[in-house]
């Protein structure tokens, strides 16, 4: 049963002077309860743009979001606060989202008590256990955001995200920040939790090899669009598109399925003027004459795996993940 939805369609980002970026187009995306969906691409793709409409950081221009089955610009009062707690974001730099001036006793209390989950006697024994459940020692509740490490940082973010109860947890290059050995460490605490909290996750990452470690389902992106949607053994294992495969090409251990895939060749275009047609032709190594002029179709090529690529085709009419 789908009971978290993120229904999302052309929704524009940022203006700037010139023109309108269009972060993220015809994007229809379903999150499940206790699902885990990975979103990959190059910096500027608009993954960070889709995480912070689903958060309900940024408004969709266009389109909706659904939390529980409810468009979220329809909600009433109560259910808009049952969504801005249900759905938390994680981000890449714990010291910047940290008040350097705050104990982690209000980092991580103030907004559960503020909010009513636990009463101003009960924050202390709160904070306590979440900080126990990150993996902190309690005691370190009176101190202040530098006087830990980076990894501890983010166990303290993750705390925080905790503290009201989430349902969905958006981590928005949660351990690009940290060290190779500190990264594994915190990437299986997000999977812990996810066991002990039923916890959903949607996790946003440029680095395919991170995504695949915690993810059931991968959403591949290129400059603003979805390009391939696939269960992660199957984009690990059976890659439709040109550019998910140029991805794998450049994951450290080359096995036998990669080693006809060419790594990604030269810039990323512009997101202000993406190139016609399909936008990774000039990077692609198997673009023709169509892939110029016409933009392909997101398809279904098999059950749960979505592919946007004219190579792909024959194949069933157009379809959502
Ligand atoms: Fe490459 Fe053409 Fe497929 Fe785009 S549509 S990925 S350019 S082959
Ligand atoms: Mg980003």
């Amino acid at each position: 049963p789908v009971d978290l939805a993120g229904k999302l369609a052309n929704l524009l980002g940022a203006r700037n002077s010139a023109s309108v970026v269009q972060a993220v187009s015809d994007v229809d995306l379903q999150i499940r309860a206790g699902e885990v969906i990975g979103v990959v691409g190059e910096s500027g793709c608009g993954k960070s743009t889709l995480g912070r409409v689903i958060a309900g950081i940024n408004p969709p221009s266009a389109g909706e979001v659904r939390y529980e089955g409810q468009p979220v610009a329809a909600m009433t009062a109560a259910q808009r606060k049952a969504y801005g707690l249900g759905v938390q974001m994680i981000f890449q730099n714990p010291m910047a989202s940290l008040n350097p001036r705050m104990r982690v006793l209000d980092i991580v209390g103030e907004a559960p008590v503020v909010h009513g989950l636990v009463p101003a006697s009960g924050k202390a024994e709160y904070v306590a256990e979440l900080m126990r459940q990150v993996g902190l020692d309690p005691e370190y509740a009176q101190r202040y955001p530098h006087q830990f490490s980076g990894g501890q940082r983010q166990r303290i973010g993750i705390a925080r995200a905790l503290a009201l109860k989430p349902r969905l947890i958006v981590c928005d290059e949660a351990v690009a920040a940290l060290d190779v050995s500190i990264q594994a460490q915190v990437l299986n605490l997000f999977l812990e939790l996810r066991k002990e909290l039923a916890l959903t996750y949607l996790f946003i990452s440029h680095n395919l090899g991170v995504v695949g470690h915690v993810s059931d389902r991968v959403v591949i992106m290129y400059l603003g669009r979805v390009v391939e949607v696939a269960p992660t053994e199957v984009i690990f294992s059976r890659p439709a598109h040109p550019y998910t495969q140029a991805l794998l090409a450049e994951l450290p251990q080359l096995d036998a399925v990669r080693r006809d895939y060419r790594p990604i060749q030269g810039e990323l275009p512009s997101p202000l003027n993406p190139p016609p047609g399909c936008a990774f032709h000039p990077r692609c190594p198997h673009a023709f004459a169509r892939c110029k002029v016409e933009r392909p179709a997101l398809r279904a090529l098999a059950d749960g795996h979505l592919s946007a690529c004219h190579l792909n085709e024959p194949a069933a009419p157009p379809a959502t993940p």
